[in-house]
Protein backbone atom coordinates (compact mmCIF):
# COMPACT_ATOMS: atom_id res chain seq x y z
CA UNK A 1 0.00 0.00 0.00
CA UNK A 2 1.30 3.45 -1.03
CA UNK A 3 0.10 6.53 0.72
CA UNK A 4 1.14 10.23 1.13
CA UNK A 5 0.83 11.62 4.54
CA UNK A 6 -0.09 15.18 3.89
CA UNK A 7 0.17 18.58 5.78
CA UNK A 8 1.86 21.90 6.47
CA UNK A 9 5.55 21.25 8.98
CA UNK A 10 4.79 20.07 12.04
CA UNK A 11 1.70 18.22 11.77
CA UNK A 12 3.54 14.95 12.82
CA UNK A 13 4.04 13.17 9.49
CA UNK A 14 7.20 12.41 10.38
CA UNK A 15 6.34 11.02 13.74
CA UNK A 16 3.38 8.95 12.43
CA UNK A 17 5.91 7.58 9.42
CA UNK A 18 8.02 6.31 11.66
CA UNK A 19 5.23 4.07 13.29
CA UNK A 20 4.24 2.47 9.97
CA UNK A 21 8.01 2.09 9.08
CA UNK A 22 8.12 -0.06 12.59
CA UNK A 23 4.76 -2.08 12.35
CA UNK A 24 3.68 -2.03 9.08
CA UNK A 25 6.85 -2.78 7.17
CA UNK A 26 6.44 0.70 5.01
CA UNK A 27 9.49 2.43 3.49
CA UNK A 28 9.34 6.16 4.24
CA UNK A 29 10.00 8.40 1.70
CA UNK A 30 11.03 11.74 3.11
CA UNK A 31 12.30 14.13 0.61
CA UNK A 32 13.49 16.81 3.75
CA UNK A 33 15.77 14.07 4.69
CA UNK A 34 16.89 13.15 1.65
CA UNK A 35 17.87 16.66 1.18
CA UNK A 36 19.50 16.86 4.81
CA UNK A 37 21.46 14.17 3.85
CA UNK A 38 22.84 15.49 0.89
CA UNK A 39 23.97 18.54 2.29
CA UNK A 40 25.73 16.56 5.37
CA UNK A 41 27.66 14.27 3.40
CA UNK A 42 28.36 18.05 0.97
CA UNK A 43 27.61 16.86 -2.36
CA UNK A 44 26.96 19.40 -5.18
CA UNK A 45 23.15 19.27 -4.70
CA UNK A 46 23.73 19.71 -1.12
CA UNK A 47 25.54 22.86 -1.45
CA UNK A 48 22.91 24.52 -3.73
CA UNK A 49 19.63 23.40 -1.77
CA UNK A 50 21.49 24.94 1.81
CA UNK A 51 20.62 28.41 1.57
CA UNK A 52 17.17 27.28 0.10
CA UNK A 53 16.16 24.96 2.95
CA UNK A 54 17.14 27.22 5.99
CA UNK A 55 15.31 30.18 4.68
CA UNK A 56 12.35 27.50 4.24
CA UNK A 57 11.63 28.08 0.68
CA UNK A 58 10.96 25.11 -1.88
CA UNK A 59 13.70 23.47 -3.79
CA UNK A 60 13.12 22.85 -7.70
CA UNK A 61 10.45 20.12 -8.60
CA UNK A 62 13.41 18.68 -11.19
CA UNK A 63 15.68 18.23 -7.96
CA UNK A 64 12.92 16.32 -5.74
CA UNK A 65 11.54 14.76 -8.72
CA UNK A 66 15.13 13.13 -9.03
CA UNK A 67 15.66 11.72 -5.61
CA UNK A 68 12.14 10.11 -5.31
CA UNK A 69 12.12 8.79 -9.22
CA UNK A 70 15.65 7.69 -7.73
CA UNK A 71 14.23 6.01 -4.75
CA UNK A 72 11.35 4.27 -7.31
CA UNK A 73 13.22 2.72 -8.82
CA UNK A 74 15.56 1.12 -6.45
CA UNK A 75 14.06 0.53 -3.04
CA UNK A 76 11.87 -2.32 -2.98
CA UNK A 77 8.96 -1.96 0.37
CA UNK A 78 7.09 -4.75 0.76
CA UNK A 79 4.95 -2.77 2.84
CA UNK A 80 4.36 -0.04 0.40
CA UNK A 81 5.86 3.36 0.19
CA UNK A 82 5.45 6.31 2.43
CA UNK A 83 5.28 9.91 1.22
CA UNK A 84 6.20 12.25 3.78
CA UNK A 85 7.01 15.78 2.50
CA UNK A 86 6.00 14.79 -0.98
CA UNK A 87 4.84 15.91 -3.18
CA UNK A 88 4.45 19.72 -2.43
CA UNK A 89 3.51 20.87 -5.80
CA UNK A 90 1.03 20.09 -8.36
CA UNK A 91 4.11 19.51 -10.79
CA UNK A 92 5.13 16.92 -8.24
CA UNK A 93 1.78 15.38 -7.66
CA UNK A 94 1.71 15.19 -11.42
CA UNK A 95 5.15 13.54 -11.55
CA UNK A 96 4.10 10.97 -9.05
CA UNK A 97 1.57 9.76 -10.88
CA UNK A 98 3.87 8.97 -13.70
CA UNK A 99 6.54 7.51 -12.10
CA UNK A 100 4.04 5.50 -9.91
CA UNK A 101 2.38 4.23 -13.30
CA UNK A 102 5.93 3.45 -14.73
CA UNK A 103 6.74 1.41 -12.18
CA UNK A 104 3.15 -0.68 -12.15
CA UNK A 105 2.22 0.85 -8.55
CA UNK A 106 -0.40 2.50 -7.13
CA UNK A 107 -1.64 5.68 -4.88
CA UNK A 108 -3.64 3.77 -2.06
CA UNK A 109 -4.27 7.00 -0.13
CA UNK A 110 -3.76 10.59 0.58
CA UNK A 111 -4.00 11.11 4.41
CA UNK A 112 -4.07 15.49 5.22
CA UNK A 113 -3.35 15.80 8.52
CA UNK A 114 -4.94 18.90 9.78
CA UNK A 115 -4.09 20.63 12.51
CA UNK A 116 -4.32 24.24 13.54
CA UNK A 117 -1.69 27.01 12.62
CA UNK A 118 -1.31 28.34 16.64
CA UNK A 119 -0.17 24.93 17.54
CA UNK A 120 2.42 24.35 14.82
CA UNK A 121 5.08 27.30 16.35
CA UNK A 122 5.71 25.27 19.64
CA UNK A 123 5.57 21.93 17.56
CA UNK A 124 8.35 22.93 15.67
CA UNK A 125 10.57 25.05 18.09
CA UNK A 126 10.55 22.72 20.72
CA UNK A 127 11.49 19.77 18.45
CA UNK A 128 14.66 17.60 18.32
CA UNK A 129 15.92 14.54 17.35
CA UNK A 130 18.92 12.18 18.95
CA UNK A 131 21.82 12.50 16.89
CA UNK A 132 22.77 8.78 16.59
CA UNK A 133 19.19 7.36 15.59
CA UNK A 134 16.97 9.45 14.12
CA UNK A 135 14.30 9.53 17.39
CA UNK A 136 12.21 12.86 17.79
CA UNK A 137 11.49 14.21 20.81
CA UNK A 138 9.87 17.56 22.06
CA UNK A 139 10.57 19.61 24.77
CA UNK A 140 7.43 19.61 26.31
CA UNK A 141 5.30 17.53 24.55
CA UNK A 142 7.52 14.60 24.60
CA UNK A 143 10.44 14.58 26.33
CA UNK A 144 13.17 11.21 26.71
CA UNK A 145 12.28 9.07 29.74
CA UNK A 146 16.11 9.97 31.15
CA UNK A 147 16.81 13.33 30.52
CA UNK A 148 19.42 14.18 27.83
CA UNK A 149 19.59 10.44 26.86
CA UNK A 150 17.53 8.82 23.99
CA UNK A 151 15.16 6.22 24.55
CA UNK A 152 15.55 4.14 21.52
CA UNK A 153 19.87 3.68 21.46
CA UNK A 154 20.83 5.50 24.63
CA UNK A 155 22.81 8.16 22.64
CA UNK A 156 23.47 11.69 24.35
CA UNK A 157 23.62 13.75 21.60
CA UNK A 158 20.56 15.95 20.02
CA UNK A 159 20.43 17.73 17.06
CA UNK A 160 17.58 20.63 16.13
CA UNK A 161 16.98 21.79 12.91
CA UNK A 162 18.64 24.56 11.02
CA UNK A 163 15.08 25.75 9.79
CA UNK A 164 13.12 24.92 12.74
CA UNK A 165 12.95 28.54 14.11
CA UNK A 166 9.74 31.05 13.44
CA UNK A 167 11.23 33.08 11.12
CA UNK A 168 11.52 29.83 8.88
CA UNK A 169 8.40 28.62 9.98
CA UNK A 170 6.70 31.64 8.64
CA UNK A 171 8.14 31.11 5.59
CA UNK A 172 7.55 27.14 5.19
CA UNK A 173 3.93 27.35 6.14
CA UNK A 174 3.40 30.31 3.42
CA UNK A 175 5.04 27.77 0.75
CA UNK A 176 2.02 25.31 2.31
CA UNK A 177 -0.59 27.33 1.85
CA UNK A 178 0.54 28.94 -1.26
CA UNK A 179 1.91 25.54 -2.93
CA UNK A 180 1.09 22.22 -1.53
CA UNK A 181 -2.37 23.12 -0.35
CA UNK A 182 -3.90 23.15 -3.54
CA UNK A 183 -2.79 19.08 -3.60
CA UNK A 184 -6.30 18.50 -0.72
CA UNK A 185 -8.16 19.74 -3.68
CA UNK A 186 -6.43 17.67 -6.25
CA UNK A 187 -6.47 14.65 -4.00
CA UNK A 188 -9.91 15.25 -3.01
CA UNK A 189 -11.30 15.81 -6.79
CA UNK A 190 -9.48 12.41 -7.73
CA UNK A 191 -11.29 10.93 -4.47
CA UNK A 192 -8.19 9.65 -3.04
CA UNK A 193 -8.18 12.44 0.02
CA UNK A 194 -9.09 11.28 3.58
CA UNK A 195 -8.63 13.53 6.20
CA UNK A 196 -7.79 13.46 10.02
CA UNK A 197 -7.59 15.41 12.68
CA UNK A 198 -3.80 15.78 13.51
CA UNK A 199 -4.14 17.49 17.04
CA UNK A 200 -5.13 14.36 18.90
CA UNK A 201 -2.75 12.70 20.58
CA UNK A 202 -0.42 10.81 18.71
CA UNK A 203 -1.88 7.43 19.72
CA UNK A 204 -5.51 8.78 18.39
CA UNK A 205 -3.91 10.31 14.67
CA UNK A 206 -2.03 6.57 14.55
CA UNK A 207 -5.56 5.03 15.00
CA UNK A 208 -7.29 7.84 12.10
CA UNK A 209 -4.59 6.90 9.88
CA UNK A 210 -4.98 3.08 10.21
CA UNK A 211 -8.74 3.39 9.77
CA UNK A 212 -7.99 5.30 6.88
CA UNK A 213 -5.04 3.08 4.78
CA UNK A 214 -7.64 -0.20 5.95
P1 LIG B 1 10.77 18.83 5.49
O1 LIG B 1 11.76 18.00 6.25
O2 LIG B 1 9.77 18.01 4.73
O3 LIG B 1 10.12 19.88 6.36
O4 LIG B 1 11.61 19.61 4.38
C1 LIG B 1 12.63 20.52 4.73
C2 LIG B 1 12.91 21.45 3.56
O5 LIG B 1 13.37 20.68 2.44
C3 LIG B 1 11.72 22.23 3.02
O6 LIG B 1 11.47 23.42 3.75
C4 LIG B 1 12.17 22.50 1.59
O7 LIG B 1 13.15 23.53 1.55
C5 LIG B 1 12.86 21.22 1.22
N1 LIG B 1 11.91 20.21 0.66
C6 LIG B 1 11.60 18.99 1.19
N2 LIG B 1 10.72 18.33 0.41
C7 LIG B 1 10.47 19.15 -0.64
C8 LIG B 1 9.63 19.04 -1.78
N3 LIG B 1 8.86 17.95 -1.99
N4 LIG B 1 9.61 20.08 -2.66
C9 LIG B 1 10.38 21.17 -2.47
N5 LIG B 1 11.19 21.35 -1.40
C10 LIG B 1 11.23 20.35 -0.49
Amino acid sequence: MNIILLGPPGAGKGTQAAMLVDERNMVQLSTGDMLRAARTSGTEMGKMVAGVMDRGELVTDEIVIGLIREQLETATADGGFIFDGFPRTLAQADALNDLLDSEGQTLDAVIEMRVDDAALVSRITGRYTCANCGAGYHDTAKKPAKEGVCDKCGGTEFNRRADDNEESLKTRLMAYYKDTSPLIGYYYAKGQLQSIDGLAPIDQVKASIAGAMD
